[in-house]
């Protein structure tokens, strides 16, 4: 049988480029997609941060023709290979990506959304141009939220794309793109279009919106966050579109690189370690409460969190309550500057418990799934969420808020989960938790144990995307 031809489009990649769960996914997925006999290649922006040297870059082809905002924009295109496979990376070059950062701060109002609008079409050129036809292409959040559009506009009468459907993943809602008008007529949009006509009425646009209606198919990171969206409370206004779309959607569960996050083969950690040998796990806790200047004390319960420090995190629940706990925790993270102040505030105020480390570090991130006993993710939302996974393959237990992906894989046999969004409630949980820590060790080693063995592969999810695609492929 034919192989089906994949091509993701993604304004992340791990471990190319990283933000967060985005970047994991479109780096796990597409090797787990190899073995079940797609044929994938990955589109990515050339950001000014991508080491050329270390992944061996090579220029495949120079000064393809885009036409962006009135103008002939030029892009090259570069190629590498996804580290741990064969995967053909597309690196598009052009000046909107020069800047280190995937995502501009402190910039005009519409920037990212115009940088994005862009690489949607540089890929639609790009692909063109290599006369690699894709049978489907799988786009991630808003970034790429145009490239269904295009295909059912601009493109409509192109032959080289007329076999080609969409997939969107929506990763988060929250961030939808929305943003000025003049995206539209940058990128050419066709104002007629039913959904382009729709959206300018209050004169924005709305990236996530286009690719919701206009993409063939859509799905979300998790079965729950999939239901979740279809509600008020958490449709981020969108809700209504989402369930014209419902028969068309579905939520499949991220999983994780299991290659990647492994205690008994990560070189990250001080020691390695597995179910069997779980005793190994204090040398890490006692190296990383040194390493971050906590007392050394191994039967002190430790709670790891490794998060972008974002109102979705739930960090707004993480007050003076928790230092009265019996325990010492360590918050690896960057985000919003009042939770990076309040956290440091912490942290101050009760140094010998409450350690916070403003950066984004991977190597120190696994380190903390390797030393912390407990690993809190109290989010406000979540769509999936991958901590609490690598967490649990580190044989650290999670105390979550139940939503999303996180009701999704934590369980009583694995973790702790509450429902309330509040800060007692937060502390009632981990409360619980330390006391099983402390008085029920062999409970609790059954719980890491459990954890540790449950499979958060991509076997199962990847099996499950390309079941999508060949649905796609079917589409007339
Ligand atoms: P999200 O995608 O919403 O940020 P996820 O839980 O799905 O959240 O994925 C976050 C990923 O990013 C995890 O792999 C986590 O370990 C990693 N991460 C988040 N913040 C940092 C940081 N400051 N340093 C290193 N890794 C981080």
């Amino acid at each position: 049988m034919k192989k089906i031809k994949v091509l993701m489009v993604a304004a992340e990649l791990t471990p190319v480029v990283k933000v967060g769960g985005l970047g994991d996914v479109v780096g796990a997925l597409p090797k787990a997609l190899v073995q079940l006999g797609c044929e994938t290649k990955i589109a990515l922006p050339y950001y000014g941060s991508i080491d050329s040297k270390k992944y061996h870059a090579k220029n495949i082809a120079k000064s393809i023709s885009v036409a962006f905002g009135g103008k002939i924009e030029k892009i090259d295109l570069w190629s590498i290979v996804l580290p741990g496979s064969q995967v053909e990376v597309w690196l598009v070059k052009h000046a909107y990506f020069s800047p280190k950062e995937v995502y501009l701060c402190n910039i005009k109002e519409y920037r990212n959304e115009e940088r994005f609008a862009f690489f949607s079409l540089a890929v639609l050129e790009a692909s063109k141009h290599i006369g690699w036809r894709p049978d489907v292409i799988h786009c991630h959040d808003w970034h790429t939220s145009l490239v269904p559009l295009l295909l059912k506009t601009s493109y409509k009468t192109e032959p080289f794309f007329a076999q080609t459907r969409t997939l969107l993943t929506i990763h988060n809602l929250a961030m939808q793109g929305q943003t000025k008008a003049e995206i539209a007529e940058m990128a050419n949009l066709d104002k007629k279009h039913p959904t382009v006509k729709a959206d300018l009425t209050d004169g924005n646009i709305n990236l996530m919106y286009q690719g919701i209606m206009n993409a063939d198919l859509v799905n979300t990171v998790s079965p729950t966050y999939a239901k979740e969206i279809l509600t008020k409370d958490q449709g981020a206004n969108l809700e209504k579109y989402l369930k014209i779309r419902k028969k068309d959607s579905s939520g499949i569960l991220n999983g994780i690189d299991t290659g990647l996050f492994d205690p008994s083969s990560d070189k990250l950690i001080k020691k390695r370690y597995s179910s069997a040998s779980l005793r190994d796990k204090t040398a890490n806790k006692l190296a990383l409460q040194k390493e971050v200047g906590l007392p050394q004390a191994e039967n002190t319960a430790l709670v790891g969190t490794v998060s972008r420090f974002t109102s979705q995190k739930g960090l707004d629940l993480i007050d003076d309550r928790i230092a009265a706990l019996p325990c010492q925790f360590v918050f690896l993270g960057t985000g919003q500057k009042e939770f990076e102040d309040e956290l440091t505030a912490l942290a101050k105020k009760y140094p010998d418990k409450f350690n916070v480390q403003v950066k984004f570090d991977a190597g120190l991130a696994q380190r903390i799934y390797a030393a912390s006993d407990i690993f809190l993710m109290p989010s406000l939302f979540e769509p999936c969420g991958l901590g609490q996974m690598i967490a649990m393959r580190y044989g650290s237990v999670p105390v979550v808020r139940a939503t999303g992906g996180l009701a999704d894989t934590v369980d009583a046999r694995v973790g702790f989960s509450f429902k309330k969004y509040s800060s007692k409630v937060l502390c009632g949980t981990l409360k619980a938790a330390l006391d099983v820590y402390k008085d029920r060790p062999k409970t609790w080693s059954k719980l890491q144990s459990t954890g540790m063995k449950r499979d958060f592969s991509w076997t199962k999810s990847a099996k499950d995307y390309a079941k999508l695609y060949k649905k796609l492929a079917s589409i007339k």
